[in-house]
């Protein structure tokens, strides 16, 4: 059996073990709901849950594709839950949610890609909760992808994220289902439709990337007009995962923290523990303000 590779001093992560992480836990049994935070076991969850932060990931919790860094289930996925959008609405109540982050697993086996319960969720929640502001972080929908983010827009979320995960030339090994510029043309599309809508996405460090490579990603999301960027270290969750390529420290995460500053983005979180959905709501709240 492969071992587990040793993580540095830097990544450290507390035992989910608050009574709000439990509270949060229970909730979202009760509400048939799947998180991401659980599903790809993220190290924040602790933290996250004990500020009732939770990231909902909806269309079920098997997904279509297998990207060699996720935790979540690949396979054949199961129905659509039509209580689903009701059900995240309800959790956002009762968690008291200022902002929600909502993903899904990729559902190629959909003939929308999902893109239609992403809107029923939205619209849930503007009816049921309309201070909520709403993040919602999609899949890439291929060969789908324009009917969806023209739908998905038409619903007006208040940030639209999009993960790049990584550098082009790492996209054969680590996200072989996608297509790194077919990513980018969402991100555009996004900004076409609707320029009041935030847009956001993310990369991985530590899967091999060069410091070059990782500059010309910032260049081109800059180029796609996107607003908001997440860098964080990927962790490997099992041994079957893609291996760590290189712990970066926390001053080279502060290095390109401040070189995505420079190239103009809105906002910035680059640390060994940012996710995208990492103080999502904090960042968003404080960039409203100011
Ligand atoms: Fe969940 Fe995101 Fe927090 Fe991780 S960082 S626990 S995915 S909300
Ligand atoms: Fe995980 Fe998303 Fe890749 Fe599915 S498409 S395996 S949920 S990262």
């Amino acid at each position: 059996r492969p071992e587990r590779q040793r993580k540095p001093d830097w990544i450290r992560v507390k035992a989910p073990v608050s009574k709000g992480y439990h509270e949060t836990r229970t909730l979202m049994r009760e509400l048939n709901l799947n998180t991401v935070c659980e599903e790809a076991a993220c190290p924040n969850i602790g933290e996250c849950w004990t500020k009732k932060h939770a990231t909902v990931m909806i269309l079920g919790d098997v997904c279509t594709r297998a990207c060699a860094f996720c935790n979540v289930k690949t396979g054949m996925p199961r129905k659509v839950d039509p209580l689903e959008p009701e059900h995240v609405a309800a959790a956002a109540a009762r968690l008291g949610l200022e902002h929600i982050v909502v993903t899904s697993v990729d559902r190629d086996d959909l003939p929308d890609g999902g893109a239609g319960q992403f809107v029923k969720v939205i619209e849930a929640l503007r009816r049921n909760t309309p201070s909520t502001t709403i993040e919602i972080l999609t899949p890439d929908f291929r060969g789908k992808m324009r009917p969806a983010v023209e739908a998905i827009c038409a619903a007006g979320p208040d940030v639209y994220n999009h993960n790049l995960e990584t550098v082009p030339r790492l996209y054969p090994t680590i996200r072989p289902g996608a297509r790194y510029y077919a990513s980018l043309r969402l991100l555009e599309e996004v900004k076409r439709h609707d320029p009041m809508i935030f847009t956001k996405s993310g990369i991985m460090l530590g899967l091999g990337e060069e410091r070059l490579e990782v500059h010309q990603v910032m260049d081109d999301m800059r180029s796609a007009e996107v607003d908001f960027l997440t860098m964080g270290q990927y962790l490997q969750p099992t041994p079957k995962h893609a291996k760590v390529a290189d712990f970066v420290t926390p001053q080279v995460f502060g290095a390109y923290g401040a070189i995505a500053r420079a190239k103009g983005f809105l906002q910035v979180a680059s640390s060994p523990l940012t996710r995208s959905s990492y103080h999502a709501g904090d960042d968003f709240a404080q960039m409203k303000a100011a």
